[in-house]
């Protein structure tokens, strides 16, 4: 467990250039943002999408923040980290009963002060659950599942930043809440295409409309959402999924995660050997981090 005092570096955000065969072939180039080197916790979008939410606790005088998300969420494990850098106290809300064994996300959670309280699925489902969490932590700043939100948009807009972002064609990034999309094209040019690669059905798994909330929030409309990636839906997967994150690790030495980024990376060469880019595409893909998911896969399952 890493000591709760380091910030993130920005700086090694590295843009890494994907020497691959197809890619070559095809006459188009491939870069990717590494924001998953950014810091071992707050890794990736996370840290963007919640620092405006800390600014706001502390204008408005919280004690602390309040969330909701699973067992394996980077969302909480990055918020309880965050809250405790800036000195607040944090409380997790979790989907689902506490386990016997709490998951190692979990247990990080509890180590940087969360304090977790434990929903069912049905208590979680509740469509009034926000309010009633709100109404019972008044002195806590309620963030919504997955920091989605317009404070964590206004953060995901400062991500292109780290890249010469100007001389992409296309830029292609994971969704889930549809928050870091949407900051990613209010900042991108109106002539460049942003390509989201969901991670769940759209309209199926989630409650909330992806589409709607991006559409509210978004400057342009220079975007797609491709809803076809998501091997069924919210952290589902298949060993097609598992096998290409180990050749993905073998060959360009990035680590994924199967709810996230190994969708990402599956889906964008799918796209590539689908022949979705012209001859002539300069791709930029955003590597959102986040790893904590694969801490539920078998040991032995990957080879990073
Ligand atoms: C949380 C997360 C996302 C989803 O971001 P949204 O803003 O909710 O769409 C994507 N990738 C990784 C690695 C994440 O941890």
């Amino acid at each position: 467990m890493i000591n709760p005092t380091e910030l993130p570096d920005l700086t090694k955000a590295s843009v890494q250039t994907l020497s691959d065969p197809l890619v070559s072939q095809k006459g188009i180039k491939i870069d990717v943002l590494r924001l998953d080197k950014i810091h071992t916790i707050i890794s990736g979008n996370k840290w963007f999408k919640l620092k405006y939410y800390l600014q706001l606790a502390d204008e408005q005088k919280k004690k602390g923040i309040i969330s909701l998300g699973g067992a394996y969420s980077n969302h909480l494990v990055a918020t309880a980290y965050m809250c405790k850098l800036a000195g607040l106290s944090s409380a997790g809300i979790i989907r689902g009963e506490e386990p016997a064994n709490l998951s190692p996300t979990l247990h990080a959670m509890q180590a940087y002060g969360m304090s977790l309280q434990f929903y069912s699925r049905q208590a979680y489902r509740d469509p009034n659950l926000i309010e009633r969490v709100q109404e019972a932590h008044p002195d806590f700043l309620l963030i919504e599942e997955g920091g989605r939100g317009l404070p964590g948009v206004q953060g995901a807009e400062e991500i292109l930043h780290l890249a010469a972002f100007h001389q992409y064609s296309h830029i292609v990034c994971a969704v889930g809440t549809g928050t870091m999309m949407t900051g990613i094209i209010n900042s991108a040019l109106p002539s460049q295409s942003v390509i989201g690669i969901l991670s769940l059905k759209l309209n199926t798994d989630h409650p909330p409309s992806i589409l709607n909330f991006i559409q509210q929030y978004s400057r342009y409309s220079n975007f797609s959402l491709l809803d076809n990636l998501h091997f069924g839906g919210y952290a589902k997967k298949n060993d097609e999924l598992i096998t290409f994150m180990n050749k993905f690790y073998r060959r360009h030495s990035i680590p994924t995660d199967f709810v996230y980024t190994g969708k990402l990376f599956f889906g964008a060469m799918k796209l590539v050997e689908e022949d979705f880019f012209d001859a002539g595409a300069n791709i930029l893909i955003i590597h959102s981090g986040g790893l904590q998911g694969n801490m539920s896969l078998a040991a032995g399952t990957l080879d990073f």
